[in-house]
């Protein structure tokens, strides 16, 4: 009862998960992955993202200098979106998938999913809102609550990069 009354007061979270292109060639590993560790996911797409929607989606790292590198590889296939709703999501499932190069993953969070399945600072698998305030964006960018799932591509909302 008591556990019940917990988590009935336990305020729930969303954030806002995405296997990335390489993630989806490993994508039963990585799902296995999100099971184990029992989160909820309770909105999926999959879906490729082009050029223009990566540039909005990361526009954040506009100056960067990987930028050019994270858009092409983040337009390279298809990707997998979903909502993850749990206490403390955002915080959770940042630690789930571990600090953004894998090859530091592997020292600092050995079992974290981009430790175990990252090829490098690029292609690192999967993403994660940083923030509620993130969560909150990229939720809507994916499952706006109005309007169009994604807006039209160039190519009339067709995907383009997996045809
Ligand atoms: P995240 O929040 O851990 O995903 O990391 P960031 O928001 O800082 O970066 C977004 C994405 O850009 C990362 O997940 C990587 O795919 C890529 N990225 C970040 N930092 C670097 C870097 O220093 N070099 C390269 N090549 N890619 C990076
Ligand atoms: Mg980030």
């Amino acid at each position: 009862e008591e556990y019940t009354r917990r988590k009935l007061s336990e305020k729930k979270e969303k954030t806002l998960g995405m296997i990335k292109p390489d993630g989806v060639e490993k994508l039963g590993q990585i799902l296995d992955e999100i099971y184990k560790r029992g989160f909820l996911l309770t909105r999926l797409r999959m879906c490729c993202l082009d050029r223009n929607q990566a540039f909005r989606f990361y526009e954040e790292h506009r100056d960067k200098p990987f930028f050019n590198a994270l858009i092409d590889y983040i337009t390279s296939g298809p990707i997998i979106v979903f909502e993850i709703v749990n206490t403390n999501a955002v915080d959770n499932w940042r630690e789930a998938i571990g600090p953004t190069d894998p090859s530091r993953a592997r020292t600092v969070a050995p079992t974290s999913i981009r430790a175990q399945y990252g090829i490098d600072v690029t292609r690192n698998v999967v993403h994660g809102s940083d923030s509620a305030a993130s969560a909150v964006r990229e939720l809507e960018f994916f499952f706006p609550s109005s309007g169009p799932m994604l807006p039209n591509t160039s190519k009339g909302g067709n995907c383009t990069c997996c045809l």
